[in-house]
């Protein structure tokens, strides 16, 4: 329940149009009332038993009162024009009372569509603001897929499953109280009676709710899984083709698939279950009270007359369809919560890196980075252990050794992509983490081995991240990358479409752009991942050269597979499993015939 309400936060903004929406709901409800209850002057001048009320009586709200104005109001018509006209009458006050009654139904849902839609874009932005928020570490964890289902599919869910049953859970209780009350004043006894049956069926329909969450649950997963692959597949296309693997992939998505709609199916069964088993538990019900209410009336000594009684008979059966709207709802509303606990999962999971209250602004980097005594691990096995290791502004660091040593690792420390367990990193003397996290990535330029671009023009990617750029800048950034001449050799120069992840550019091409966006932030510090391992010979030289003058006047930490490009830097350090093991130039490096002295050879040997 206490999950339910956190929906129900959603709505508070919404609230004066939530209130509209249960205020019309009510006239709604009054004015099917009251069109019910036309039925017995109706059947009375059928029936032929209408006593003829010729005084009139002070109009009062009283049941009386209203009563008796009423009788004064038909007799009225039967005496002047006749019994013929005044069924006819009755009956047109019963069609306008019910347009009244329509007409209010649909304000109601008028006020209600803006509070639907409201906490779905809510819900959803919500989701997307802690998705650009959680530490990449999450997304290793959490799969692509789910968390896209989860803002997709789940946040529908809830919009379908709960917010449309919203309504029948503020209105249907209204309804129900309305009529009541109005069975409670025709008779006390019968509608007594009523009330005592009606727990019975509560436990019936929660103990079938409750189970139907469970499978909603596992299926709302099984949804995350299918969209994961459906993502992985998206994304992988071409090995798929490659390696004849379609017929693989199927099977996967296909087994997901099926045990997806085996649990909808059972989710869907038992919400079905609702519908039927409140309208048959309140058949009986009216069964029951119509054994009981007829044989009052055949006694004759209850004041309970046939007409009221069919009357009573009408509102009740009125009665049935909010009751099986509330089980209804409630069952969409299980079935909604399994959604919610889903989203809330990401709502809820921790920002682990976030900034410090009252952080240190920092626009310069003046002296150094350091790294003390630095331990890192992802999971259980440590990764980095005891890194000490200084870069002086202005130098240019080199970081080599084997893949999987751990030097992507200590690079991502220093914007803070990830925090160390043990140990801290220093920047100008203050530990990175004191500072204001948009300050500090604003000091520095990231190029990594896999270029991220987006789908978006030449000059929006290289622009990205840099707000107002002038567009001389961004043509100078893209020169300077030697990225200008094959932009203007596309159709549209800097306004292309580079496609789906820079798709339609070479590797070579989708490398400069990240560097001339890397030189158009113009940051004191780079950091460079193997940003030219993946590249030919031709392209690597390009790119070297767009590095080159990219480093002039900056610190860098160069991450290196080829050890060609890095022989200049003013210190290089062999990371070997989790620790420098070698650090000097290249020539010092050489002599001393250790690590690196080894790496160089199988390079020159190639
Ligand atoms: P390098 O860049 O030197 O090739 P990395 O820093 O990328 O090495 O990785 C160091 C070690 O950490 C490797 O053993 C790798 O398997 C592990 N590792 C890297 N990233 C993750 C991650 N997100 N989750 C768990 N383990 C990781
Ligand atoms: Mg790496």
């Amino acid at each position: 329940m206490r999950e339910f309400f956190k929906v129900l936060k959603y709505i508070v903004p919404y609230w004066f149009r939530a209130s509209l929406n249960v205020i019309f709901n009510v006239l709604s409800a009054l004015f099917a009332l009251f069109s019910f209850t036309m039925t017995v002057p109706f059947l009375r001048i059928l029936f032929d038993t209408q006593s003829l009320v010729l005084e009139k009586v002070p109009l009062e709200m009283t049941k009386d009162s209203l009563g008796n104005n009423l009788n004064y109001l038909i007799s009225y018509l039967i005496t002047n024009h006749g019994k013929g006209e005044a069924l006819m009458y009755v009956s047109i006050g019963v069609i306008f009372v019910t347009f009244l009654k329509a007409s209010f139904r649909y304000l109601a849902n008028h006020f209600l569509a803006p509070v639907r839609t409201g906490v779905e874009k809510d819900i959803r932005n919500d989701i997307y603001r802690k998705i650009l928020r959680l530490p990449l570490s999450y997304y290793t964890d959490a799969r692509k897929g789910d968390v896209i289902s989860r803002i997709s599919t789940d946040v529908k869910e809830v919009e379908v499953s709960i917010m449309s049953s919203l309504e029948m859970l503020f209105r249907d209780p209204i309804t129900i109280l309305i009529f009541l009350t109005s069975m409670f004043v025709i008779n006390v006894k019968l509608t007594l009676l009523a009330l005592i049956m009606l727990p019975i069926s509560g436990v019936l329909i929660g103990r079938i709710g409750k189970k139907l969450k469970t499978t909603a649950f596992k299926g709302r997963k099984k949804m995350g899984i299918l969209i994961s692959v459906i993502e992985e597949t998206l994304s992988g296309l071409r090995i798929i083709k490659a390696f004849n693997a379609e017929e693989h992939f199927e099977g996967v998505f296909g087994q997901t698939n099926n045990t997806f709609a085996r649990l909808q199916k059972t989710v869907h069964r038992r919400r079905y279950l609702a519908g039927p088993l409140s309208e048959f538990l309140s058949t009986t019900v009216m069964m029951v009270l119509m054994f009981y209410g007829g044989n009052l009336v055949l006694s004759g000594d209850s004041g309970l007359s046939s007409e009221l009684f069919i009357a009573y008979i009408i509102i009740f059966s009125q009665l049935i369809v909010p009751a099986k709207n509330i089980s209804t709802a409630y069952f969409n509303i299980q079935k909604g919560m399994a959604s919610m606990d889903r989203i809330n999962y990401i709502l809820n999971a921790e920002e682990t890196i976030k900034d410090v209250d009252n952080p240190v602004s920092i626009s310069d980097f003046n002296d150094s980075i350091v790294f003390r005594d630095v331990d890192f691990s992802y999971n259980t096995e440590p990764v980095l252990k005891k890194i000490n290791l200084t870069v002086k502004r202005g130098q240019t660091i080199a970081l080599v050794g084997q893949s999987g040593g751990g030097k992507s690792t200590l690079a991502d420390l220093v914007p803070r992509f990830i925090d160390p367990q043990g140990g801290e990193v220093l920047l100008d003397g203050i530990s990175v983490k004191q500072y204001k996290i948009k300050d500090l990535r604003n000091l520095m330029g990231i190029v990594n081995q896999e270029p991220i671009l987006f789908n978006d023009s030449f000059y929006n990617n290289i622009a990205f991240g840099v707000n107002g750029s002038r567009r001389d800048a961004v043509i100078n950034a893209a020169k300077a990358a030697n990225a200008h001449d094959f932009i203007m050799e596309t159709p549209d120069g800097y306004e292309s479409n580079i496609g789906e992840r820079g798709g339609k550019l070479s590797g070579g091409q989708r490398q400069r752009l990240s560097i001339a966006r890397a030189l158009l932030k113009d940051p004191p510090i780079l950091i460079f991942d193997e940003a030219t391992s993946s590249l030919d010979t031709e392209s690597e030289r390009l790119v070297q050269d767009a590095i080159e003058k990219l480093k002039e006047n900056r610190t860098t930490l160069v991450i290196a597979h080829r050890l060609s490009t890095i022989k200049n830097a003013d210190m290089i350090c062999v990371i070997h499993e989790g620790k420098v093991v070698e650090s000097g130039k290249h020539e010092e490096l050489l002599t001393k015939k250790g690590y690196y002295y080894k790496l160089h050879n199988l390079q020159v040997e190639k």
